[in-house]
């Protein structure tokens, strides 16, 4: 297929631009590299500089290219900022899917894959987490996200959308040999932050809360490895050319505690560094995992990568490879 990776040019479009080019696919990424990097798009994949914004820009694209499907990765994530500022999370997160739905629709094209968020589910009251639990979002990202949702099932009913919608969770790691990996400015993610403290770049790493209800009083997190998430989105892919509507959650089904985590980049890069305990951050739920047996099912899809120490091996080597990031 032809297809069009909106935001290819980060973290988990450029991983799936590699994917789709190993698989076959010719990929065309989209990407105004406001966040993104142009060295993350694999060469195999052609590249066009373009805003969701621009309408008609997108159905020159889709028209000239011959574009058979849309991925979508191009939102900004960052909830605090989101708190801040609603409007532009709403502009940037919904207005523009919009705009890339209607120019899909206008040149007839109808398979696209979603890059939704555990964000959409809030604070569950149960957990693992299933595709049913209920969508109360408590932050504009997650809200922004879970009104795109919205806006492709009601689309879908009308027969010319076929969607999937990929509930994340927390998407780690870096693919394709460790070449292609987190590089956000400003860092907000747990395992790129502690590696920078294993580097030396900052003078420590702060747990945010030690008194949850859990088995070390630390946050308990779902940490799927990027790759993982990437054979996911394929299989979906393949899967829109006879389903018009589908809903997954992607994990890995293994949650680890932030001290975990942290023992575990200690382990990896056989560095020490310092940890500090802080205050717990607003709005984090003590325990996020994800019930993906509906994806392994429906799919056939199963993570490769259920080892956590495996997973932080590939970041570490990305980090320590590129400290200063792509532009370094
Ligand atoms: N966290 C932390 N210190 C940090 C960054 C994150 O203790 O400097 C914790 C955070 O509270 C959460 C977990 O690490 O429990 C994962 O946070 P991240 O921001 O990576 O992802 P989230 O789960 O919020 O999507």
């Amino acid at each position: 297929m032809n297809v069009l990776v909106c935001g290819g040019a980060g973290y988990i479009g450029s991983n799936m631009t590699a994917m789709l080019a190993e698989n076959g696919h010719k990929a065309y990424v989209y990407d105004n590299l406001s966040k993104g990097h142009i060295e993350a798009v694999v060469p195999e994949a052609e590249f066009i500089y373009g805003d969701l914004a621009d309408y008609d820009k997108l159905v020159r694209v889709i028209r000239d290219k011959k574009i058979d499907a849309v991925m979508h990765f191009a939102a900004f994530i960052e909830v605090g900022e989101s708190v801040k500022d609603p409007l532009g999370y709403y502009n940037n997160n919904f207005c523009n899917t919009h705009n890339l739905l209607r120019a899909m629709d206008f040149m007839g094209v109808n398979k696209f894959v979603f890059s939704s968020t555990a964000a959409t589910y809030g604070m569950p009251d149960e957990v693992p987490i299933v595709e049913t639990l209920p969508k109360e979002p408590i932050n504009p990202y997650g809200e922004s996200k879970w009104a795109v949702e919205r806006m492709c099932h009601f689309q879908s009913q009308t027969g010319r959308l076929n969607y999937a919608a990929l509930r994340y969770f927390n998407a780690c790691g870096a693919g394709r040999n460790s070449q292609l990996g987190e590089d956000h400015k400003p860092e907000s993610h747990l395992i790129p932050l502690i590696i920078q403290a294993a580097l030396g770049q900052r003078e420590d790493i702060k747990i945010f809360g030690t008194d949850y209800n859990t088995k070390d009083g630390t946050c308990v997190r779902d940490y799927i490895h990027i790759e993982d998430l990437c054979s996911a989105h394929l299989l979906a892919l393949e899967k829109l050319s006879t389903e018009s509507e589908i809903v997954f959650n992607l994990g890995n089904g293994n949650g680890y505690t932030v001290r975990e985590v942290i023992e575990t980049v200690k382990k990896v890069s056989g560095k020490d560094f310092k940890v500090t305990e802080t205050d717990r951050r607003a709005g984090d739920p003590a325990v996020l995992t994800a019930d993906s047996a509906k994806a392994q099912t429906q799919l056939g899809w199963k993570p490769k990568w259920t080892n956590l120490e495996d997973i932080v091996e590939t970041a570490w080597k990305f980090h320590s490879a590129r400290p200063n990031g792509y532009s370094g």
